[in-house]
């Protein structure tokens, strides 16, 4: 039997990682289960799983989880302190899938355990990828990536040197908007936005799949799984998402992966590592897929590709500050506070706010953190005045 726990558990990634755990019960025991909000959610599936812990971040709704609890022999806690026991509680496989840079110290604490820890929460590598790196390798966890694009990568690796290898190419759909112009977006809803062509996600990762800061973020977590260089991780537009990634070795041979755009695709492949396990999830049907098409990505009408990239160079606390002032803005966005193409303009002003210093600690990224959101704020107030 092996033990897990999933951080995040009430979102899209959580419930798909579910999914998979509850179709076979006898192989999993669930010792920590967690949400934000969704006390009603998180105690429906700690129950139905037994799991040993349900946590909700926000303290206040202590009570609520208890109530809500009450009888089923499962331990409610609560806060952010709590989320960093429940990821130290040494599950020998975490799920993190918490949306946003509030999933960084508990992804820090399980790393720090030395298991195995699945990811998807983008955020924390990208503000932190250097120190997450370093706790992996000195505590020897295995790391391994969640996100489509990366567990391509991975796969495709397959152990391979990275000396061998001549380029990543990380691909992307290209998003509601891929065919739009800039005056269409500028008029675009959160409706819009969240309604991705291929892909059924949260809400924070659709609106960047919009404005393409999602493959933006994807290039700077690329850099951290994948040490090849920058110059060497390219972006291509593929509307189909049938191509997770690519990489091309140095005698030109390209291995890419394919399957059909469903998450549990990725999550079993980290689910089951090294083995393989069986999905529900529908097999590739190529000949009524019928085609596959590529493009290159517009870097003017998605400067967020521009931002992103210029802040991955930069390095330091830059790619930290790129994403507060990214999830600031697109929650002001999907509370329809700003345009959509205001998203791109307020993360480019606070970027230009700071240089870049090198993080010694995860303290250092939150201070950065924290400064870019009341910057982002400041920013927001001008525009909305
Ligand atoms: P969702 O918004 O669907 O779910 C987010 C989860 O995190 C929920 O369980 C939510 O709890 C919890 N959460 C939100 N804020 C906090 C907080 N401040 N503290 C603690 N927990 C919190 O997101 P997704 O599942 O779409 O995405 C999760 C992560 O995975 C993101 O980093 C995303 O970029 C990445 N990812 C997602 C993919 C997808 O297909 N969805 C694909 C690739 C990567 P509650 O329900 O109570 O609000
Ligand atoms: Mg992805």
């Amino acid at each position: 039997m092996k033990s897990v726990s999933i951080f995040g558990a009430t979102g899209s990634v959580g419930l798909s990682t579910l999914d998979l755990i509850q179709r076979d019960p006898h192989a999993y025991r669930v010792i920590a289960l967690t949400a934000n909000s969704d006390v009603d959610g998180l105690a429906e599936q700690a129950r139905a799983t037994g799991a040993q812990m349900a946590v909700i971040g926000q303290d206040h709704l202590y009570g609520a989880l208890k109530d809500a609890l009450a009888g089923s022999g499962v331990e409610p806690m609560a806060g952010e302190g709590a989320l960093v026991d429940a990821a130290g509680a040494g599950a020998d496989w975490t799920m993190a899938s918490i949306v946003g840079c509030a999933g960084l110290k508990p992804t820090m604490a399980a790393l720090k355990v030395g298991k195995t820890v699945a990811l998807a929460n983008k955020e924390s590598l990208v503000s932190a990828g250097g120190l997450m790196m370093e706790a992996a390798s000195a505590s020897g966890a295995t790391l391994l990536p969640v996100d489509s694009e990366h567990n391509a990568i991975f796969q495709c690796l397959a152990g391979s040197s990275l000396d061998d290898v001549a380029r990543i190419t990380l691909t992307a759909s290209g998003g509601p908007f891929r065919t739009r112009s800039r005056a269409e977006m500028a008029a675009m809803t959160p409706a819009q936005a969240v309604a991705h062509p291929n892909w059924s996600m949260g809400a924070k990762i659709s609106v960047d799949s919009a404005t393409m800061m999602n493959k933006g973020l994807e290039l700077i977590e690329a850099a951290h799984l994948f040490p090849v260089g920058l110059d060497r991780i390219e972006i291509l537009v593929h509307p189909q998402s049938v191509i997770h990634s690519m990489v091309e070795y140095r005698d030109r041979s390209t291995l890419a992966q394919l399957g059909s755009p469903d998450m549990r695709i990725p999550i079993a492949h980290a689910l089951a590592w090294p083995r393989r396990m069986a999905t529900p999830c529908q097999p590739l049907d190529l000949a009524r897929i019928g085609r596959l098409d590529f493009e290159a990505p517009d870097l003017d009408r998605f400067p967020a590709l521009r931002l992103a990239r210029e802040a991955a160079q930069a390095g330091g606390v830059t790619p930290a500050i790129l994403n507060a002032a990214n999830e600031v803005a697109v929650a002001a966005f999907l509370a329809g506070r700003i345009g959509f193409l205001d998203i791109a303009m307020i993360v480019e002003d606070v970027l230009n706010r700071y240089s870049a210093a090198t993080p010694c600690a995860i303290d250092d990224v939150l201070a950065a953190d924290g400064r870019a959101r009341v910057h982002a704020g400041e920013v927001m107030e001008r525009l909305t005045a």
